[in-house]
């Protein structure tokens, strides 16, 4: 097995496809099961989320995971899927 440094190693060494950004806790259903839809916040802010589009992009991410409860709670989701097309 492979020590903690040299697994880091790799880690920083592997290119960057993905980015997944957690969107929203935000749900418009209460399922009995769960508690998310408690929480009622939103991930990181919108400029936070261009960001990190952009410097995936220029690191060479081509896949965009955007994740959470309910999205579309979020009015800037739309937008976001919108421009990370462009990955
Ligand atoms: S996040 Fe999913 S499981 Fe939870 S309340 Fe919303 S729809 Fe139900």
């Amino acid at each position: 097995m492979k020590d903690i440094r040299a697994l880091h190693q790799l880690a920083l060494e592997r290119p960057l496809t993905d980015l997944c950004i957690f969107l929203t806790s935000y749900c418009n259903l209460a399922c009995k099961m769960c508690s998310y839809w408690k929480e009622r916040e939103h991930g990181v802010s919108y400029d936070m989320v261009l960001s990190l589009l952009g410097e995936a992009r220029s690191l060479g991410a081509t896949r965009f995971h955007p994740f959470g409860t309910e999205i579309f709670t979020r009015e800037e989701t739309c937008i976001t899927l919108y421009l990370s097309a462009e990955l």
